[in-house]
């Protein structure tokens, strides 16, 4: 099956299995990962936003304007890589996702790893961290390139701050740009 099947497979199943109920009747639709399927780097943020609930696409409000522009720093677009939430609803108020959301959906993007089989995936954010890396803080793992065992492959993981934390903060917003340079290495 192609991967743009096996993706499809994923969405269905979410919606058949009644994932997050409770965040299904509050949002719009059902928010899928977008980008290059043979991707090999994966973005992973946290949860989908207004903008992104109206327009059925991962970081396309104000957060994903800034992820776009430090994409283009390491001269790629968003189009070269593949981009996606752990939590596929919109959370009331964007409110950040519970654990047993985030559980829920966690298998699904397992899934979604195994078939775009990525060299590198980046968490934005604590949120989608914490499977990774379940017992680090981000203010001290921020950038820091790390070999995780993920099947039966060991890929290079790189956890950065959420881009929609740096909007809110200059310091973090000069941070998360240093960390960006370094994913260069991997392009
Ligand atoms: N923040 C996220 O984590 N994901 C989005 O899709 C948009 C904003």
């Amino acid at each position: 099956m192609s991967k743009k099947k096996q993706l499809d497979q994923i969405a269905t199943d979410i919606l058949t299995q009644n994932v997050c109920p409770d965040l299904a009747k509050n949002a719009i639709q059902l928010v899928r990962g977008d980008g290059a399927t043979d991707a090999d780097i994966v973005f992973i943020g946290e949860a989908p936003g207004k903008k992104e609930d109206e327009t059925g696409q991962p970081f396309m409000g104000a957060a994903g304007k800034l992820l776009g522009s430090m994409l283009e720093t390491i001269d790629i677009t968003r189009d070269d890589v593949y981009i996606t939430n752990i939590v596929k609803y919109r959370p009331p108020n964007n409110r950040d996702p519970k654990p047993a959301e985030k559980a829920a959906f966690l298998p699904f993007l397992i899934r979604e790893l195994e078939v775009i089989d990525p060299k590198v995936v980046v968490t934005l954010g604590r949120h989608s961290m914490e499977y990774f890396l379940p017992d680090a803080k981000i203010g001290e793992v921020h950038g820091l390139p790390q070999e995780i065992v993920f099947g039966s492959k060991t890929i290079t993981f790189v956890p950065l701050y959420h881009p929609a934390y740096a909007l809110y903060n200059g310091a973090k917003r000069e941070t998360l740009a240093e960390d960006f340079l370094k994913l260069k290495h991997y392009m």
